[in-house]
């Protein structure tokens, strides 16, 4: 009997160190399995005989790498498939810019195409209206095979995480204003809140370091086997996906809501309320069946909704200003004094009665 394999066979074996390529060769797929291999084949790691045959302007059927010969890496950044691929970035610039993620020629986007090349968005153009034929190919030096304009300063960073995080098919780097809002107070967003950003997100901050250097892409490529979503303190953020692009991308809308929203809250006078450990550890349940990394998944309930440990220094709720608060509450303090006064005497005026 033929075994069946679904979408979450394929993340749970790939989760446990596991290679797509010791399926079995005559295993039924489901079409999410199906689509999900498909995915994985565009960097490489799909089965190499039996399976889903790539379609027409499907992935090349023998995977590139930094030392592919430069008529295949040429073939490949002229193929249907790489157009595709071109057509995707731009049109998540289009969402980074039309939201105003990214202010002018700041974000950049890298999709894994191959062992170690990424296709990237280029230096000194706005994400806003990107054209397919200005896309970059790099190696994950950061050398450029492929594209008339100049591949993105801020590449390395990219490349260093997806050298880091194997899963990593796409990057994107933005300047979200509420997130980095965050990023620039050096405080990390309080969780317990809302679940979308605790079943996709799974955030953490990087010190500051001059933006395109080496050293910057380390210290976020050093979180990003625990964190999907980097705060990068003073800069913006960078998120990664194990899916696509555009799972990249949404990464970057469920933060900048989340970061909005509870900034929203803490306004509203009256301490957020948060979710139990329990009504954590479910979202956290979901979260790992998804293949989405968090450093709290597999702890205790007890251990779960630590404040000191998970939001250090954070304080959700602002305090009210001490001179809007003095009028009021100097007026409510007298006049609950004098309602206390009356009663106490009333009171010692009955007490004097006899019972
Ligand atoms: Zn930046």
């Amino acid at each position: 009997m033929k075994t069946v394999i679904s979408a979450k066979d394929v993340e749970e074996l790939l989760r446990n160190g596991g290679d797509v390529k010791s399926l079995p060769a005559d295993a039924i797929l489901t079409p999410a399995a199906r689509d999900l291999l498909h995915e994985l084949e565009g960097y490489g790691t799909a089965r190499s005989n039996g399976g889903p045959k790539p379609a027409a302007n499907g992935p090349p059927a023998r995977p590139l790498h930094s030392k592919s010969p430069k008529s295949e890496l040429d073939a490949f950044f002229n193929s249907a498939y790489c157009e595709e691929l071109k057509l995707q970035l731009c049109e998540v610039g289009r969402r980074l810019w039309q939201r105003a993620y990214v202010d002018g020629n700041g974000g950049n986007i890298a999709i894994r195409v191959g062992e170690d090349i990424a296709l990237c968005t280029p230096t000194l153009v706005s994400k806003g209206f990107m054209k397919p034929e200005e896309m970059c190919l790099v190696d994950f030096e950061g050398n450029q095979f492929c594209g008339q304009k100049k591949r993105t300063s801020e590449i390395l960073m990219h490349l260093q995480i997806m050298q880091r995080q194997p899963r990593a098919v796409a990057t994107v780097h933005c300047h979200p204003p509420y997130a980095t809002g965050f990023a620039v107070a050096g405080i990390e967003p309080p969780t317990c809140m809302i679940p979308e950003y605790e079943v996709f997100s799974s955030v953490a901050i990087a010190p500051y370091r001059t933006p395109g250097t080496p050293e910057m892409g380390k210290l976020v490529a050093d979180l990003v086997d625990q964190h999907n979503t980097i705060l990068m303190a003073n800069h913006g953020v960078v998120s990664w996906s194990h899916i696509n692009v555009e799972d990249a991308y949404f990464k970057m809308e469920i933060l900048e809501a989340y970061c909005r929203t509870i900034l929203v809250a803490s306004q509203l006078g009256k301490p957020a309320n948060t979710m139990t450990p329990a009504q954590l550890q479910d979202l956290l349940k979901i979260k790992q069946s998804l293949g989405i990394p968090d450093p709290r998944i597999g702890l205790k309930e007890a251990e779960l909704c630590d404040n000191c440990e998970w939001r250090p220094g954070v304080s959700c709720a602002v305090s009210p200003k001490p001179e809007i608060l003095e009028g009021p509450d100097a007026e409510a303090e007298a006049a609950v004094q004098a309602i206390t006064d009356q009663s106490m005497s009333g009171l010692d005026h009955n007490r004097s009665q006899p019972s």
